[in-house]
């Protein structure tokens, strides 16, 4: 069975934990616990492969970027880059952490890393600060995937970026072999948990 490991980045309020939520339950439930780092468990079947999904959700990354960016930087096959649509602090937050997943990859990693940039809080359209067009191109010059998504009012569209993203993460770990950089996937989720926090949930 394929282990598949994800981290979701971001500024704070951003919607990451919204978007998660979304992806594995189905549902919007308006307010997220955000003081404690969190690690998702899903079994999960894609193409009629049986995966097990881990997802890392941090608290915040707006202070203290790095110590809290390094872990799952190692960790994750691939990102979720979540930025709100009408907050352009939290656009110019996704384009940094872009450059730092880049940064931290460019010796390990010979293919492209698998990220999904994603724009959320579209139903926010009325106050938005960030054009779809500035968030395509930057998918663009990162090569990654992109997608607008309102994590309050729609299932489809992010369940089906991650669906892409894992797909890609697929691709990659098959070409990477069995080389991957941490073996243990259990050994290194405990150590996200000591890590980052002690709270584990399996859904
Ligand atoms: P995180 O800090 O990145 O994990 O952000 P949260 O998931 O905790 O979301 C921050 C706030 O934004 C919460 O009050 C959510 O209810 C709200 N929120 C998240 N996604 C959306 C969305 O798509 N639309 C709107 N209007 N609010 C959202
Ligand atoms: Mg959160």
């Amino acid at each position: 069975m394929n282990d598949i490991k994800l981290a979701l980045l971001g500024s704070e309020g951003a919607g990451k934990s919204a978007v998660l939520v979304r992806f594995l339950t189905k549902r919007f439930i308006g307010e997220y616990a955000s003081n404690a780092n969190s690690l998702y468990h899903k079994r999960f079947s894609i193409d009629g492969r049986q995966l097990n999904l881990e997802v890392f959700d941090p608290c915040s990354q707006s202070e203290e970027s790095r110590c809290i960016l390094e872990e799952p930087l190692d960790w994750a096959d691939g990102f979720v880059v979540v930025y709100t649509i009408s907050d352009s602090t939290s656009f110019l937050n996704a384009k940094n952490i872009l450059a730092q997943i880049k940064e931290s990859r460019r010796e390990t990693c010979k293919g492209e890393v698998p990220i999904c940039l994603v724009g959320n809080k579209q139903d926010l359209c009325h106050s938005r600060q960030v054009s779809e067009e500035e968030g395509r191109s930057l998918a663009q010059e990162n090569k990654c995937l992109f997608q607008e998504v309102s994590a309050a009012e729609n299932y489809l569209e992010i369940s089906n970026l991650f669906i892409k993203l894992i797909r890609h993460v697929m691709e990659q770990l098959k070409h990477r072999g069995d080389r991957r950089r941490y073996s243990g996937s259990k050994s290194m989720a405990k150590l996200i948990n000591n890590v980052f926090g002690k709270r584990r949930k399996s859904v």
